[in-house]
Parts: structure tokens; sequence; C-alpha cells
């Protein structure tokens, strides 16, 4: 899998024309939403959410720069492009209903690669209820591009901000942080050995979860229907992509709080800690700097406590308080830092 970017057949683009690329990859569109009233095919899609309000959000991709189709397969790059957007849908307790995709194709590109691309979207877009209603189509000199726009529903006025924390309530995590981050470093490294030795198979024993962590995430939508069917109203939330701290930050400067995050409570997986200590890093530092984890950060009142503790792909991480006492970590040792965007050095220093 890895390594393989062009298949053997390849039929040209041009040869279909920028409309018969549309259709070709388009066709088979079946809308799976009733608000998807019309979609790709004239001037615009037209969405009806009957009295809901509308959530809208968007990303842009660049080969090079977000993603790399030396270790990266096409397909799972059409899905993640989906996943991260529909991952921002669900930070707002959204439902994702309609995507529209725009994409600047590499003139390395065959039918054949936009066809895999295209598989992984479709992929994404059945798994997770959406529909593709539109985009846009071009040629691009420098590399693929990609951009996706997510449009979801939320009932009135029940759209999940980061501003809205309270004091006293408890930060939850969802699933487990810092693979991502490791599933890259990994990547990176067989990606140099390849390009030094072609000859060299890449040795993935023993990496396949933070590999699939990176390339093939998911969006946390179970947590958001758990949330809805346990009727607890987290009070805040944010998606995990850039990293825990970055995000705490948002949560702490939006709701003017401060936090307590307890570092032995930060939920990592087994795996990762192993693939961490191959490459002799914190798995702790990981989580907190790394990023691309894609799951939820968010806030509960403590009386929602027994209700949230049922489920086991939560975990309480720590709580907020008054914005005087600032944003800490207090580490497994017992000791207090403060928390910063760059992640929290002395972790990783301190091994
Ligand atoms: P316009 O010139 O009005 O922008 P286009 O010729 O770009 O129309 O697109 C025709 C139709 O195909 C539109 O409905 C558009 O949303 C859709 N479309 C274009 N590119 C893509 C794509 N890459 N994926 C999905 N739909 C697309
Ligand atoms: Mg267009």
């Amino acid at each position: 899998m890895l390594f393989i970017l062009f298949m053997e057949t390849r039929t040209e683009i041009s040869s279909l024309g920028e409309f018969g690329l549309i259709e070709h990859l388009t066709k088979n569109i079946e809308h799976q939403n009733i608000s998807s009233v019309l979609g790709v095919g004239d001037d615009a899609a037209v969405l009806d959410h009957f009295g809901k309000q509308i959530v809208v959000t968007t990303d842009l991709l660049l080969e090079g720069v977000h993603f790399d189709l030396a270790y990266t397969p096409l397909k799972h790059l059409g899905y993640k492009s989906v996943v991260v957007n529909l991952s921002d849908l669900y930070a707002m307790g959204a439902t994702p209903t309609q995507i529209t995709l725009s994409v600047g194709i590499s003139n390395r590109f065959g039918l054949e690669a936009m066809d895999e691309f295209y598989e992984g979207v479709y992929t994404a877009c059945e798994k997770y209820g959406v529909d593709l209603v539109g985009g846009d189509t071009a040629s691009s000199q420098k590399g693929f591009v990609v951009s996706v726009t997510a449009i979801g529903e939320v009932v009135a006025d029940k759209y999940i901000r980061r501003s809205t924390a309270q004091k006293g309530d408890l930060l939850c995590i969802s699933g487990d942080l810092g693979a991502a981050y490791i599933g890259l470093l990994f990547l990176e490294r067989e990606k140099k050995i390849y390009l030094e030795a072609p000859k060299v198979q890449p040795d993935l024993e023993g990496e396949s979860y933070v590999v699939g962590r990176l390339l093939k995430p998911e969006a946390r939508k179970d947590i958001i229907e758990f949330l809805e069917k346990e009727t607890i109203s987290a009070t805040s939330m944010i998606d995990i992509s850039d990293g825990l701290s970055s995000e705490i930050l948002h949560i702490c400067k939006q709701s003017n709080l401060g936090c307590v995050l307890y570092e032995e409570k930060i939920p990592i997986s087994e795996n990762t800690k192993n693939s961490a200590f191959k490459f002799k890093i914190d798995p702790t530092a990981c989580a907190l700097s790394g990023g691309e984890d894609y799951e939820l950060l968010f806030t509960i009142a403590p009386a929602d406590y027994d209700k949230l503790i049922t489920n086991e792909q939560i975990s309480v991480v720590g709580y907020m308080t008054e914005p005087e006492l600032g944003a800490n970590i207090i580490t497994k040792s017992n000791n207090k830092h403060p928390i910063t965007a760059q992640g929290w050095n002395a972790i990783t220093s301190s091994h």
C-alpha cells in the first residue's frame, strides 16, 4: 500500500473533458436526506431544512502541506477529506446532511486516481449519511488540492459553542489521543528510508493502529448520539484537530475560565504508548501537542457525571475553574504546570 501512487492503467482525464469528468464522478449519487432538494447538475444545490438551523464549515487541503501522496492512499485521502469536516459539525452538536467537494486535479493524475479518491469520498458519505450535492473542478499545476464544505442541521438554538462552559463543569474527551501524530512520525521515517534505499520494504509491523489513526480517522457521530440519547447537554465543545493543549486553551479563553487537567486521566491507547516508546517520545506530549485526532473535547455539568460514565469511550480529564487560576496540568508526579499552546515541553524533556 505504501509508496504506490500511480496505478497501471491510466485514462487521460482530458479524454472526458470537464463536464464528462463531473458526470463520471457524480453519476451514481442517490440522496439520503430529504433536505437535499436539488443536487449536482445545476448552477447551485437547493437544500430545505424545515425550520432547523443550518451549520456550515469548510476546509482546504493542499498536497505537500496537509497530506503527502507518497504514503497517503487516495481512497483514504478522499475519506479523510470528508471526515475532518464532519468532525467540525459534530463539534457544534449538528447532524451533517450535505457536502460540496472541490478539487484542483494534479496534472499527474489519471481518471483512475480520481476514481480512487471519490471511492473514499462516497464511502464516508454513506457511512455518515451525507449527500454530495455539488462542487467545482479545475486542474492544478502544483499538486492536488481538495476543498470540502459540509452542511449540517441542528434544532433551533441547540448548537454547542466553545464559549459557554461554566465554572465547575467537568472536562471530557472521547476516544484516545496522540496516535495520529506517532503515525505521522512513523510514515515520515519510512518515507525517508524508502527515498534513501527504495528496495527496502516499509516495516509496518506493530504500527497499524497509529498509522490507521492518521490515514483513516473517524468523526465522533456516536458521541453526539450518545449525549442526545442520555439527555446530557454538553455546555461547550470543540473537536481535537490541533492537539489537546490548543483546544483546551480555546475553551478556556472563549468561556473566560481556567481549568485543571490531570495528566494521568488523558486517554492514550496502549498501542500509542508502545509506538511512542519506540520513538523515545512521551505519549502525553503527543496527546497535548500532536494533532489530527478528531476526537471531541467537551464540558458537562457535574450533575450529568453518572450518566456520562456509562460510556467507556468518554474520559473525564479535569474541570473548569475561575479564570484567575489559569489553565493548568497536574502531572503524574503531582506537579502543576501551565498549559501552553505549543504543548508542554517539560514533559518531553523530563524523559
Ligand atoms: P458552474 O459552472 O455553474 O459552476 P460546473 O460546471 O462547475 O457549474 O458544475 C456543474 C455541476 O457539477 C454543479 O452542480 C456542480 O456543483 C457540480 N460539480 C462540479 N464539480 C464537482 C465535483 N468535483 N464533485 C461534485 N460535484 C461537482
Ligand atoms: Mg463550477
